[in-house]
């Protein structure tokens, strides 16, 4: 089959690779019919993921058809169009029954922190992602679900992260009726998580980035002011001004570990070193927020990064509410949202790319060239 194939730190190619099989009676084979490049993705293609091997396919955001299921898949049928979560979950872990599907300790024991991942290095479990025409999904009485037969595909492939991923940023933000919302990142989680604010009651919701057809798209799309903070001395003190200089009620992360910044890691084996000041939008959150506020961290970092400004947030008081998304804790309520009008998420799917082209998609993407915000491959 064709699968993307990662070769060491930006360079992707297409390439074959053997079919995968059932190697639990619990696990499907599901062959692909989209599969969208995610900015987690960007951390890996980077290289700023721990334990990336090359030769591994990427991929955690993918729908497709159930083309094979092992003995104990009872959930699921053969010809079944699923989506399928980013997070492998068994559903039934200490952690999977308290709805931290992203924490699964089945799905990837030897980790302290993170549940298995699809395509996310062997930190996540190392398991095979769907940027490819078959992958094998793990747990399948679990993850899968069913695409209600009405939805568009482009929604439903945005059900499998970005949109639990701002969704759930909102809710980890507290948000109270009328608060001011600041979202850090323009990209499609931010943009998902400054449209999502409205749903918790936000007065005001502001988005940073300094890319400016993504300031233009969410200022339309949430819809909310947005700002770019290359046009700012000081976006903190831009943030306070704003804000009669009590600063944010709520402030949200979507942006992550930075690729700027990484050029100053060094990798050393396996251990990953990051020079402070390569979590900007963090410190901007932390310092921008009011005092006793809750900042919301949704952005990706590596599993032992130290970039917190600890001081900040002992002396003002702050909450800080982080974690991977629950996918599949929150699909009915985001099924509903969109079959009743309330989000649109295709609205993001600015590219639609061949499988055999991943190189220039991930190339576009990442260069955020030709004003893309999601792309999606197609095998
Ligand atoms: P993306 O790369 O498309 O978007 C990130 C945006 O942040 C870009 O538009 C970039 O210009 C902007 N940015 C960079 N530095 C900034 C700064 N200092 N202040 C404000 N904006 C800045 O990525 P995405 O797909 O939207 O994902 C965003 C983050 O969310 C990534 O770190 C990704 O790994 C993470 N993520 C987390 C989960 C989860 O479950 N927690 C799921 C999906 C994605
Ligand atoms: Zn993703």
């Amino acid at each position: 089959m064709l699968a993307m194939n990662y070769r060491g730190p930006r360079r992707v190619r297409i390439d074959h690779k053997p079919m995968p099989t059932i190697k639990h009676p619990e696990d499907a084979i599901v062959r692909v019919t989209r599969s969208c490049i995610c900015g987690s993705d960007l951390h890996l293609y980077n290289g700023n993921v721990p334990d990336t091997r090359v030769g591994m396919t990427f991929g955690h955001e993918f729908i497709g058809v159930v083309e094979e299921i092992g003995p104990e898949v009872h959930k699921v049928k053969v010809g079944d169009q699923v989506l399928v979560p980013f997070n492998i979950a068994c559903g039934k872990c200490t952690f999977c029954q308290q709805g931290l599907y992203g924490n699964c300790h089945e799905s990837n024991p030897q980790a302290t922190a993170v549940g298995g991942i699809f395509g996310y290095s062997h930190t996540a479990g190392g398991y095979d992602g769907g940027q490819a025409e078959f992958v094998r999904v793990p747990y399948a009485n679990f993850g899968p679900t069913v695409i209600p037969p009405e939805m568009d595909p482009d929604d439903a492939v945005l059900l499998t992260d970005v949109v639990p991923t701002g969704y759930q940023a909102a809710e980890m933000g507290g948000i109270q009726p009328g608060d001011t919302v600041v979202v850090f990142g323009a990209g499609p989680v931010g943009i998902m998580a400054a449209r999502c604010a409205w749903l918790f009651g936000a007065g005001r919701v502001i988005v940073i980035d300094h890319v400016d057809y993504r300031l233009e798209f969410v200022r339309n799309y949430a819809p909310c002011e947005a700002y770019n903070f290359k046009e700012m001395d000081d976006p903190v003190l831009f943030i306070k001004k704003i804000t009669d200089w009590l600063g944010a009620d709520v402030c949200i992360d979507a942006v992550g570990a930075e690729a700027e910044g990484s050029a100053l890691q060094t990798i050393t084996g396996r251990k990953l070193l990051i020079q402070a000041g390569s979590a900007t939008a963090l410190h901007w959150a932390i310092n921008s927020v009011k005092k006793g506020g809750i900042v919301s961290i949704v952005g990706v970092y590596g599993p032992t990064d130290n970039l917190v400004p600890i001081g900040n947030v002992v002396n003002k008081g702050i909450t800080i509410r982080a974690n991977q998304a629950s996918v599949k804790r929150l699909l009915p309520r985001l099924i509903e949202h969109i079959q009743n009008g309330i989000l649109n998420p295709k609205a993001m799917i600015t590219h639609r790319v061949p499988l055999e082209e991943v190189a220039e998609a991930y190339n576009i993407f990442a260069n955020k060239l030709d004003n893309c915000i999601k792309p999606v491959l197609i095998p």
